[in-house]
């Protein structure tokens, strides 16, 4: 097959794909990190609002830090500490407040706001992300979340996982691609917030042309950045159930790697990749567990592109 190359870019012969590390570099003098946090929040498919269950494979408290446990610290606690482990171990200056787990717009505007004014009130916090479900987000709290705009970096980034609205059903979201195309909308058409879509490969009933219709759809809305990861079953999930059941496959190292470089050469090069693979080991994994680190799932999946002669983009031809 033909390859047709978009016009070169610095880490198209480095990394070959456009790192959020990178991204960060090109726009701060300093070294800047990602703080997540749980800001007390749930999550409407998980409460009953928009569903019953929540999505199959969900198991917030187990991957997000700070949602372990009984009781959640206070976000000036959660910051602190967060700096402090980042000072140490990255020397990181300055700070993107990640609001992490459930949905972050899940409450009333003035909660909303007093919480994410809590976090922004550190002189070190220079941004803000925050995950949500793209059902989630009104006018009013995405005019809430631009006013952050003027002295803030500013994220917002919707759970998609896929494009296909039989994957949405099957895993159980409870929202549709059109709902996530509308909030997409509805954000840019405010001007200063980045989005960032969060996807997953692998999901069941999914096959290779699926996923990279995935890539090529979310390239072509103006997106600023993408995260992905495999799709992995953790303990106590509805996923659990199935995979025991043999009704949910999950991918090995190398077919991850073949799946992740497809995806991002079918990815815009303009759109940074915050999260290249999930967590590969942990005591709430079921399956996949790979031998591999994430930073040699990385690493393979760099090499792989370099083996090919290719990069993020390399496919994705407007
Ligand atoms: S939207 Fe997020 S928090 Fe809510 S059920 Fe799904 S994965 Fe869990």
């Amino acid at each position: 097959m033909t390859r047709v190359y978009a016009v070169e870019r610095p880490w198209q012969r480095e990394e070959r794909y456009y790192s959020f590390g990178r991204y960060l570099r090109e726009r701060f003098q300093f070294k800047v990190h990602k703080i997540p946090i749980h800001a007390g929040f749930t999550c409407p498919n998980r409460d009953g609002y928009k569903g019953s269950g929540g999505c199959t494979f969900c198991a917030n408290e187990s991957f997000s830090p700070n949602a372990r446990g009984t009781s959640t610290p206070p976000i000036k606690e959660q910051i602190r500490s967060g700096k402090e482990f980042l000072r140490s171990r990255y020397d990181a200056e300055k700070f993107i407040v990640y609001f992490q787990a459930f949905s972050n717009t899940y409450a009333d505007i003035q909660t909303l706001k007093s919480r994410y004014d809590e976090a922004m009130g550190d002189e070190d916090v220079i941004g803000l992300s925050i995950g949500t479900r793209p059902d989630c987000v009104s006018d009013d709290v995405l005019e809430l979340i631009n006013s952050y705009t003027g002295t803030h970096h500013v994220w917002i980034e919707y759970g998609l996982q896929s494009i296909h609205d039989r994957t949405l059903r099957r895993i159980n979201r409870c929202h549709t691609y059109q709902e996530f195309e509308d909030a997409v909308y509805r954000t840019r058409t405010l001007g200063g917030i980045n989005v960032c879509a969060h996807v997953i490969l692998g999901l069941p009933g999914e096959d290779h042309s699926d996923m990279m219709a995935t890539a090529r759809k979310v390239s072509v809305l103006g997106i600023e950045g993408i995260k992905l990861h495999h799709l992995y079953v953790a303990r106590d999930t509805v996923l659990e159930k199935e995979y025991r059941l043999g009704k949910v496959k999950t991918m090995e190292t190398e077919e991850y790697v073949s799946i992740a470089s497809d995806f991002l050469e079918n990815l815009s090069p303009d759109i940074t990749v915050q999260r290249l693979v999930g967590d590969t080991r942990g005591d709430s994994l079921v399956s996949p567990i790979w031998p591999a680190s994430k930073a040699e799932v990385i690493r393979a999946i760099t090499g792989e592109l370099r083996c090919r002669g290719s990069f993020q983009g390399a496919q994705n031809v407007p």
